[in-house]
């Protein structure tokens, strides 16, 4: 039966793609408007009249909005944007199992600079790739995320040229950061780049390089973070709350492993050097609560485009480092050179690990179901769909029951994000709800 059910809606969305091909909208206001905004920073990147710039609503969303009267409506910004999914030639490439991808190598690894390792978010190996990369002179530089300082302290992108400038992006940010606005600056420097960066980071680029194939020289190769989600901006400003910490924040750490044992604690510095811890437990719980609502449509966590993919490793049973170690799944011949420069250098450590207990460590299956059961719900809203919903659906074997979800999807629309009493109340009269709005 809901098999059937799916199937249907994978019909009505066709058929309503073919409208909205038609409606032939001139800029990328309406992602934002309709909540499928990511932040890639594509289009802002592309923008011909830098029409568009990046703003934060009262719900903690950062999102593309356009200048109508800078606007010429050129269409360029719609045609590379990854919250409206992903292009004709990428989605060609979309790999059978679009989860999970192709897979050459699962390994486990850790830089062996200690100062890469005991500042990194799992292993370090990201950055313990690319320092080696630039050292070599394989590369000339990376779009790297740092927790700028200030009152309210907010993720910003910046271009990393040395092993010192690296270290300053170290850590996940679990926060939106449009890293694709720097394209524009990247592409006046001379040399090759390396791209790092979540799913939704990486489409945008693949749409830009489909789109401008003369920029694919730019690019020496793409790590990809494995992404369940982000969370809105209110998660910052929640924990800054939640630590009582006064004056401008230097440092700001969603997880930080100098503090207390992997994955870490929350960390807030301020600037006269008081420190605030708060548990990992306080971000935990209100995770589900602050996912903005494209992330909940976002089928790619493992990355699946990416040389090589990179995130903690979870579900692996022995550990050589007990602080934490990067899980790496190695997808292209780029990749698999990448760790081998790594290993023949001594910069970092690796194991084998065997790759279903990885992808069970990632809860995929669970992903796919949880996928399945926002999609259909907002598309049940008469929402509009990422353009890849058809083909990740048809690829999933319809053996679960997708739950409905339509009021987290109404709460996480709301002005002012999730409103924690209302969510629950509505939680527990979700049936009644949704049959007085259905
Ligand atoms: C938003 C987000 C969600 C994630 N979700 C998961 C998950 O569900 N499961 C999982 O196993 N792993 C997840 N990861 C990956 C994991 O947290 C680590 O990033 C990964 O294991 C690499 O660790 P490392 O020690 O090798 O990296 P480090 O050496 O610490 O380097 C981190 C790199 O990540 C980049 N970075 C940090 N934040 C961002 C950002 N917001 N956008 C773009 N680049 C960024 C930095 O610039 C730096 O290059 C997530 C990462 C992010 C950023
Ligand atoms: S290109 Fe990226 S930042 Fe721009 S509207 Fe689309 S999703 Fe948002
Ligand atoms: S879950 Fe997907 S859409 Fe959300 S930040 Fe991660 S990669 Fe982007």
């Amino acid at each position: 039966m809901e098999a059937l059910r799916t199937l249907w809606l994978i019909h009505k969305f066709t058929k309503e793609k073919e409208c909205e091909l038609m409606e032939n909208y001139k800029n990328i206001q309406f992602v934002s408007d309709e909540f499928l905004c990511n932040s890639c920073g594509a289009c802002a990147a592309l923008c011909p009249t830098d029409a568009i710039d990046f703003k934060e609503n009262r719900a903690g969303y950062f999102f593309a909005r356009v200048d109508e009267d800078k606007c010429i409506d050129c269409e360029i910004c719609v045609e590379v944007c990854s919250g409206l999914g992903l292009h004709p030639a990428v989605l060609d490439k979309l790999p059978s199992n679009p989860f999970v991808g192709q897979i050459e190598k699962c390994m486990a690894g850790y830089s062996t600079d200690d100062d890469i390792y005991n500042n990194s978010q799992s292993g370090g190996i990201v950055t313990a790739v690319l320092a080696n990369q630039l050292r070599t002179g394989k590369i000339d530089g990376v779009i790297q995320v740092k927790m700028a300082s200030g009152k309210l302290p907010r993720a910003q992108a910046f271009i990393a040229k040395s092993a010192e400038e690296l270290k300053g992006g170290q850590k996940s940010k679990y926060c939106p950061v449009p890293i694709l606005t720097l394209f524009k600056e990247l592409n006046k420097c001379e040399g090759k780049y390396a791209f790092v960066g979540t799913a939704c980071q990486l489409h945008g680029l693949l749409n830009i390089l489909e789109r401008y194939p003369k920029y694919k020289a730019k690019l020496a190769f793409s790590i990809g973070l494995f992404c369940e989600r982000v969370m809105t901006y209110k998660a910052v400003d929640y924990l800054l709350k939640r630590s009582h910490i006064q004056g401008s924040i230097e440092e700001f750490a969603f997880k930080d492993k100098s503090i207390s044992p992997y994955p870490g604690d929350v960390m807030l510095k301020n600037d006269r050097g008081e420190i605030r811890t708060l548990p990992s437990k306080k971000r935990i719980w209100i995770k589900d609560l602050l996912t903005p609502l494209r992330c909940r449509l976002c089928f790619d966590k493992l990355n699946v485009f990416a040389d090589i993919s990179v995130g903690d490793p979870h579900g692996i049973g022995s550990l050589h480092k007990t602080n934490g170690e990067s899980l790496v799944l190695i997808r292209t011949s780029k990749g698999a050179g990448l760790i081998e420069d790594l290993i023949a250098s001594g910069d970092a450590a690796f194991h084998e690990v065997d790759m279903n207990s990885a992808l069970k460590g990632q809860l995929i299956e669970t992903k796919k179901q949880d996928w399945l059961s926002f999609s259909n719900s907002w598309f049940k809203m008469d929402k509009r769909m990422p353009d890849f919903y058809t083909k990740v659906a048809a690829s999933i074997q319809h053996n679960y029951k997708p739950k409905d979800y339509r009021i987290e999807l109404y709460c996480a629309t709301k002005p002012k994000g999730a409103f924690v009493d209302i969510f629950i109340i509505m939680g527990l009269l979700r049936k009644k709800f949704i049959k007085v709005f259905s």
